[in-house]
């Protein structure tokens, strides 16, 4: 009843949002800041640049523990529901790339199926649509100047950039560790051929944008730093040396129990194939987001 309510508003809401006009923004000079986390298409062979290295998984939680030792058990009991604002940003160039508002619409609903189980949801808060060709076709290139002239809101709220990210990449995503140190950045990017009824096949129904809140919620891939090692910090997802493609039922990559955690929003599985996030994880996005967004 609760998770129906809260969808219901969510769609009012929409209604109600009164898309801005295409707008022209300058092209801004590239940077190299690279993103923090990606989902890449099956075959693509792209270096998994942005998997965080082990290194760095372990600074992150050790300033992550720290913080949840200070939190009170309510602020992080992860039955309570949790609504996020989130802000679309459309960049497109004139003739590709702008997604309908029901296309949107479409990706909100994905989202908040996904992450019901976990008491979370999504509603709309904002439209923008942006012409520039510059960013559309390289937003990675162009992240910092397109973040910052765009970013909505504080912390709390999801900045969802959509944009050609090319013939590999589907998306990439900021953790909640890294607001402190530069708060433009944070949010999520992906295809916007990603988005449910999109062109891309086999990654054409918004799990994409699930994948890549559920990064911005904290969660590492189900494969982070692989067999025998702390793994994704959560204890209900079996252990996974690398990422599934396609939808390999069975695959056990590991020798602790468990096969592959496949069907999870965290691996690279088809989106078909991927419907789940696990009670462990909802716990780590509950005590992420009261460390970090609350
Ligand atoms: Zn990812």
């Amino acid at each position: 009843m609760k998770r129906a309510r809260v969808i219901a508003v969510a769609l009012a809401a929409f209604a109600s949002v009164t898309a801005h006009a295409p707008a022209t923004v300058a092209a801004a000079p590239t940077t190299d800041c690279a993103p923090q986390n990606a989902r890449v298409r099956a075959g693509a062979h792209v270096k998994e640049r942005n998997q965080p290295s082990a290194a760095k998984a372990a600074a992150m939680e050790k300033d992550f523990r720290g913080k949840v030792q200070t939190l009170s058990a309510n602020r992080t009991n992860w039955t309570k529901p949790l609504v996020i604002r989130v802000h679309f940003q459309v960049v497109h160039n004139g003739t590709e790339g702008n997604v309908p508002t029901r296309q949107l619409l479409k990706q909100l609903l994905v989202m908040n199926q996904g992450f019901a189980k976990q008491q979370i949801y999504f509603v709309p808060a904002s439209v923008k649509r942006v012409k520039n060709a510059a960013w559309f076709s390289d937003p990675e290139g162009n992240e910092q100047a397109m973040k910052t002239a765009l970013r909505k809101g504080g912390r709390a709220d999801l900045n969802f950039y959509t944009a050609d990210l090319g013939e590999s990449l589907l998306g990439w995503a900021t953790f909640p560790t890294d607001y402190a140190a530069d708060p433009k950045l944070d949010g999520v990017v992906v295809h916007y051929q990603s988005l449910p009824g999109g062109a891309i096949t086999n990654y054409n129904e918004g799990d994409t944008g699930t994948h890549e809140v559920g990064h911005w919620m904290g969660l590492y891939h189900t494969f982070q730093d692989g067999c025998g090692t702390a793994g994704d910090r959560v204890a209900d997802t079996p252990e996974e040396e690398s990422p599934a493609q396609g939808c390999p039922t069975g695959r056990d990559t590991c020798p602790a129990p468990g096969a592959d955690p496949i069907h999870n929003f965290m691996d690279y599985s088809y989106d078909a194939c991927m419907y789940e996030f696990t009670k462990g994880q909802g716990q780590r996005m509950r005590e992420m987001w009261a460390a970090y967004r609350a």
